[in-house]
């Protein structure tokens, strides 16, 4: 690798991002305060798990499997609701998200990669937000030009900044205003709600790049577990996902817990989501012969 590539990849610490993060993590913190001392209103609590879960599916559903992966197709009013949700997630546009979850899919385990669990676990969840790899302000969007002809895409990612602004806050704001709770509504809906989907979804590129098992490929660091399901609305089963990326399922078992594949499906029914992908059960089970047979190999 030539030099100035060396530089292109050398890290710098990113100090939009982590003055960012630094002020989420505070107010959450006075959040948690003013939760357990019962200063929450019951309604602000209700608005924070449905916001949490609008704002959550639209990355999951939408950022992940519609947009980056483009597992399904979404008709107008849910490519929207993904687009303004998706803002309120503080997650960058759709159009950054998806060039940096293309190429740790392209790149997957290599130091190209931008959130490669190879260089650390800490790297992968938190460390690559912290630092600027790329060493431009502006990302390429080589590897985006389908979503760039999306309508609604680039407006999204040119008012991302004002987007994000009303929906992570300003309408949780002015909605628990109606019941009197406005701090519940900037602390508790919008910064702690905030923070909280963060880590989910950074959990996603590192403890699901960590801990479970390998069913469908021992070669990559991508893990199959219950557990990071749980926690990240069903993105857990990454074994499957990395083998099977254009897959709008997670989970292929029907016990298996993937909330965004149900609200998926359900979207399918309301005819608001068609043309679902997802791999066959002979090739499912072949990518599962061939690791067994792998194993008895060595
Ligand atoms: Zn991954
Ligand atoms: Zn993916």
């Amino acid at each position: 690798m030539s030099d100035q590539n060396e530089k292109l990849h050398e890290p710098r610490i990113n100090w939009i991002n982590l003055r960012g993060l630094i002020f989420l993590h505070s107010i959450s913190a006075v959040a948690i305060w003013y939760l357990a001392t019962g200063r929450a209103h019951w309604a602000t609590i209700t608005l924070t798990i449905v916001w949490y879960w609008f704002t959550g599916l639209s990355i999951t559903a939408g950022y992940h499997r519609a947009f980056s992966h483009r597992a399904y197709d979404i008709a107008a009013p849910l490519r929207w609701f993904f687009l303004l949700f998706g803002a309120g997630a503080l997650q960058t546009s759709v159009l950054q998200w998806s060039v940096d979850h293309r190429n740790h899919h392209h790149f997957s385990d290599t130091k190209d990669d931008p959130y490669s669990v190879r260089e650390g676990f800490w790297w992968a969840h938190i460390g690559w937000i912290l630092r600027n790899r790329h060493g431009y302000e502006e990302p390429s969007l080589n590897n985006v030009q389908d979503l760039v002809a999306m309508p609604g895409v680039r407006f999204q990612h040119k008012h991302y900044d004002a987007l994000g602004a009303i929906f992570a806050f300003a309408i949780p704001t002015a909605l628990a205003t109606l019941w009197g709770d406005p701090w519940g509504g900037v602390l508790v809906a919008g910064g702690l709600r905030t923070l909280a989907l963060l880590h989910a979804t950074w959990c996603v590129n590192s403890v699901a790049h960590w801990f479970g098992e390998r069913p469908y490929s021992k070669v990559l660091s991508a893990r199959n577990s219950f557990i990071t399901a749980l926690i990240t609305g069903g993105e857990g089963y990454h074994n499957f996902h990395h083998r099977f990326p254009s897959d709008y399922r997670n989970a292929v078992r029907w016990y298996q817990y993937d909330p965004t594949k149900w609200f998926i499906w359900t979207m399918k029914v309301t005819g608001l989501a068609h043309d679902l992908k997802s791999a066959s059960s002979e090739q499912i089970r072949a990518a599962q012969k061939e690791q067994d047979a792998a194993l008895t190999a060595t």
